[in-house]
């Protein structure tokens, strides 16, 4: 009985190695397509800028003398925009590496969200100028402890994102409450809004919902970004659609800590 049953159990182990190899070798096979579709992704994402900058710079160089100062200054302005966005995918690329290495560490104090809100609005005021921002913050919210560093970068991310994907003219409204499960902030657009099947998967790295979103400036990071940094910091961010017209609405919820002090209580 003891050999027999020690023959079954050998059978039972060769055969959950096997299945164990396959499982493997899908792995692997999934790892490698990723991998390759990352890099595909990250060259075209740099080649594009800087197939610009070379093509206007080398215009430049050529002929710069006999041309109309027009045309210069527009030759000047595409590489200027050109290595902005190379600059701003580095930066992005680099961001993903720190929160997936473990390196970016949340420096959490004590801050207002309006506040924060207030330095994203400001840093955002170039990307904003053909919509208009309104900010619904109630004074009397308690302060959240959070990396003012990360949290702003968060929301120029969805800034970003509202400011580009709707219309212009269109409203960006940035609303903040205290409920039961904590501080919600919330970004809301009235943009075309994001299909729901797409409803998570645009937090995936280089994940794009529409294939003409590649013609305009972004990576495919900003959101897994936006997520990476609001887990860290022990919230969580959602994505939904407008009930009342179409848009997106991001969502953030944060813990409110229970120590926490109220804004208009300090002095
Ligand atoms: P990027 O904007 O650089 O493409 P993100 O990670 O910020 O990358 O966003 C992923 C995708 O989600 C975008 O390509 C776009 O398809 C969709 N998306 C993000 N924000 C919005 C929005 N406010 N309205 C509609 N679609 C959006």
């Amino acid at each position: 009985l003891f050999d027999a049953l020690a023959d079954q159990a050998a059978l039972a182990i060769e055969r959950v190695q096997l299945v164990a190899d396959v499982d493997r070798a899908r792995l692997a096979a999934e790892a490698d397509r990723l991998r390759s579709a990352l890099l595909t992704s990250i060259s075209h994402d740099l080649k594009t800028p800087l197939a610009a900058i070379m093509g206007a710079a080398g215009t430049l160089r050529d002929y710069s003398a006999s041309m109309p100062e027009e045309d210069r200054a527009d030759l000047l302005s595409t590489v200027v925009d050109e290595s902005e966005r190379l600059n701003r995918f580095i930066a992005n690329l680099l961001d993903m590496t720190k929160i997936e290495s473990g390196a970016t560490e949340p420096n959490a104090s004590y801050n207002f969200v309006g506040d924060i809100v207030g330095t994203a609005l400001r840093r955002a005021q170039k990307i904003l100028t053909r919509h208009r921002a309104v900010v619904d913050i109630p004074a009397d919210l308690p302060m959240l402890k959070l990396d003012p560093v990360l949290f702003e970068q968060v929301l120029f991310n969805l800034l970003d994102n509202a400011a580009k994907y709707a219309p212009a003219n269109s409203t960006i409204l940035i609303r903040a409450r205290a409920d039961g499960r904590g501080v919600l902030l919330q970004v809301m657009d009235e943009g075309p809004g994001i299909p729901s099947a797409d409803l998570e998967r645009i937090f995936d790295s280089f994940y794009r919902v529409r294939k003409g979103d590649h013609v305009r400036a972004g990576t495919g990071l900003g959101l897994s970004i936006c997520r990476g940094f609001i887990e860290a910091m022990g919230g969580t961010i959602l994505a939904t659609n407008r009930a009342d017209r179409s848009g997106a609405i991001f969502t953030i919820t944060m813990p409110v800590p229970t120590d926490a002090p109220y804004a208009e209580n300090l002095t």
